[in-house]
């Protein structure tokens, strides 16, 4: 049997504003087994990315850790120091940005910037050792030797988000969370670069936690499903099997919505709008656009229950 590389419990995650708590990551729970990537989908302002930088530790205020557990193998995240985290982070943990851009420093050439996260982890190597890692890590994401030699404004956008990749493999963590990895390139360099991230997840046996809004890129990329909405998790599971037969209906309204997926945040398909995540509705926050909702649903939360095997819904057409 497969164990869980991460065990998410009862996180919850608020960004405290002047009007009060946003309740960005409210009371979500998951477990993630080795070598498995998930995609985390959801409407714009669902809490993907807030659980993406709580895992990493990088919640910044006003947002804070307020509950839950985040047990990465046998360590749970939320209870490190700074120093201990920052070294899990690109040994256990690594994080591929959303756009490169931002994320590469403009003057410094490439072989620096892959080799600048293992030093820091006080890995010692010679300087022969240093370039056969550099080449060794370009080599892995597709990138020609000469790179290591360039600087990002050289490069294109797919080029620099390779190398963000060739990055977050360099010390071979356990499991990478990729934030929409590649949204801001155009589409057939998006399906390259997803390509090479599929081929090394395989290679080096990595979890992978994908974050996006292209269902139909999901569907053909991850290997189990989970469903945001409004800080909370709707729906997880294998993703043949959610596409198959989605068991709640905010997952049944995402698929039917497919078509028009590749906008980024535009679900035109489910009508009316996401709730304020600083007053959440009562009961199930999706009762306010569910077409199947009925009383119970308006004051009653409804659990998130393992429904069969593999597969949690929080949905009272599933429990009630
Ligand atoms: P997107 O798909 O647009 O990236 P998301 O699903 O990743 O959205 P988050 O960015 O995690 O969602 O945002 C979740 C909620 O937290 C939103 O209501 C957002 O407004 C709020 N939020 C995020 N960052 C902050 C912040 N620094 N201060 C206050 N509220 C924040
Ligand atoms: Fe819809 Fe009720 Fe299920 Fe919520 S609990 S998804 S409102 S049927």
């Amino acid at each position: 049997m497969s164990e869980p590389v991460l065990q998410v419990k009862n996180l919850k995650v608020y960004y405290y504003v002047e009007a009060g708590a946003v309740k960005a990551v409210d009371d979500v729970s998951f477990d993630l087994d080795f070598g498995v990537k998930m995609g985390l989908v959801g409407e714009s302002g669902s809490g993907k990315s807030t659980m993406a930088l709580a895992l990493m530790r990088m919640i910044k205020p006003p947002g804070k850790i307020v509950g839950g557990q985040m047990i990465l193998g046998s360590t749970d995240l939320v209870k490190l120091n700074e120093e201990q985290m920052r070294q899990l982070r690109l040994s256990r943990i690594a994080m591929i940005p959303q756009g490169a851009m931002n994320s590469l420093n403009p003057v410094m050439r490439i072989d620096k910037q892959l080799i600048d996260g293992m030093l820091d982890h006080n890995v010692i190597m010679s300087k022969e050792e240093r370039a056969r890692r550099v080449n060794e890590l370009l080599e892995m994401v597709d990138l020609p030797p000469k790179v290591a030699k360039m600087y990002p404004h050289e490069l294109s956008g797919g080029m620099q988000q390779r190398v963000t990749v060739a990055q977050s493999i360099s010390m071979e963590p356990d499991l990478i969370i990729a934030d929409e990895p590649t949204s801001a390139l155009d589409v057939v360099i998006q399906r390259q670069v997803m390509e090479t991230i599929n081929r090394l997840q395989q290679r080096l046996g990595l979890s992978v936690i994908l974050i996006g809004h292209d269902m139909g890129l999901m569907a053909q990329t991850v290997d189990r499903l989970a469903v945001m909405y409004a800080g909370r998790m709707m729906e997880i599971g294998e993703t043949r099997a959610m596409f198959h037969r989605p068991l709640h209906p905010y997952t049944e309204l995402l698929i039917k919505s497919l078509p028009v997926l590749e906008n980024k945040g535009v679900f035109s398909g489910i009508p009316g709008i996401t709730p304020s995540l600083l007053n959440p509705p009562a009961g199930c926050v999706f009762h306010t656009r569910c077409p199947k909702a009925w009383d119970l649903c308006e004051n009653t939360t409804p659990q998130f229950v393992e429904a069969e095997s593999g597969r949690w819904v929080a949905c009272h057409l599933i429990t009630a």
